[in-house]
């Protein structure tokens, strides 16, 4: 089967910082509303579908994650000569920034730059260091009075970047974490009979600590859940083979552990045994750092949840040029979509 590389492009092209997802929050519900039983927006945002299971007396629940928001950032000081300050949403390396465009989003958009010190002019000491977020300003190339007009303390920023193919990959701002926001939304289009209800998800301000996937969770109380997201591939060189994490290519990832949870070790196996069983090539990733919406899913519903993770191995993570294979895009819906169509042959009540 073929990606459908159009909607793929709109969705990690559109804006959604954490807080502020309302435009990729409406293409969600345009696309997955018809895919499904019913639908709604809880009050923070994030978007609950839901479609009922065929073979379910018990009532179990299963809760798939997939955020949709976006490191991104928010206007803190406008200057008289119309230069922005800003505070973070998410993490950024510092240095990946300089001579970036972003878009502000004000009364209307409009590109800015991410401006720093030219090196001409930094003294010898200022060359070897670092930069810092806060040596950076954004530049509208518009007078003070002007910028005032249209842009306001608290006006949210992204990143300026479209999607294009290289090789067998696709490239651009934000597959953290559009790309499982896609693969979310073709599984729910591919799915055909589920054993149990399934409950997709599409998370709002994870990037600032997982915050609507603990309130969903805690909502829709899952006895099963799966976490969609990007993880580490680096594969690249410089890297030991200790060091890769995942490599692009290799398959969809399984995840083992993040810092943020452990996954349940009935979870990773049931995913392992899928995967073989429907020829779906695969990788396991054991990252130490970092966190995802597994956690809130496994955590805040009242027994907690049998949970694992899907992850989509990704180079350049939390730059402007985020990399993923469509390969490894295409193995990812299809692991995901068999895991929820047989949700009821596996043991689990084995410890
Ligand atoms: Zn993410």
């Amino acid at each position: 089967m073929s990606l459908n590389i159009e909607l793929l492009k709109k969705t990690c092209e559109i804006a959604g910082v954490p807080g502020y997802e309302e435009r990729i929050r409406n293409l969600v519900i345009r696309e997955v509303e018809p895919l499904v039983d019913s639908l709604e927006v809880d009050n923070m945002g994030s978007v609950i579908a839901l479609k009922k299971g065929s073979n379910n007396p018990d009532g179990k629940r299963v809760m798939v994650a997939a955020h949709m928001d976006e490191i991104g950032f928010i206007v803190t000081h406008i200057d008289d000569n119309g230069f922005l300050r800003f505070h973070t949403l998410g993490g950024f390396d510092p240095k990946t920034l300089t001579a970036q465009r972003v878009v502000v989003h004000g009364k209307k958009d409009l590109v800015g730059v991410m401006g720093s010190k030219p090196i001409h002019v930094m003294t010898a000491e200022e060359r070897t260091k670092n930069p810092k977020i806060t040596d950076y300003f954004i530049d509208l190339g518009m007078k003070g009075e002007e910028v005032k007009e249209i842009v306001r303390i608290g006006d949210v920023v992204t990143r300026e970047r479209a999607m294009i193919e290289m090789g067998n990959c696709v490239n651009c701002k934000s597959i953290d974490n559009r790309v499982s926001v896609f693969i979310l939304i073709e599984t729910l289009r591919r799915l055909e009979k589920v054993p149990y209800d399934v409950y997709g998800v599409f998370t709002v301000q994870e990037e600032v600590g997982l915050r609507g996937a603990n309130v969903a969770a805690h909502s829709i109380n899952p006895d099963f859940g799966i976490g969609l997201d990007t993880t580490i591939a680096f594969d690249l060189p410089g890297a030991q083979p200790h060091e890769k994490i995942t490599s692009l290519g290799e398959g969809t990832a399984i995840k083992v552990m993040d810092a943020s949870a452990i996954c349940d070790y009935r979870m990773v196996d049931f995913m392992k045994k899928m995967a073989d069983q429907h020829q779906i090539k695969w990788q396991l990733e054991v990252l130490t750092a970092g966190g995802t919406d597994t956690a809130g899913v496994q955590r805040m519903g009242k027994q907690g949840a049998i949970a694992g993770a899907i992850s989509v191995p990704t180079r350049h993570l939390h730059q402007v040029i985020e990399m993923a294979d469509k390969d490894d895009i295409e193995s990812s819906i299809r692991l995901l979509e068999a895991c929820l169509e047989n949700m009821d042959q596996y043991d689990w009540m084995h410890w």
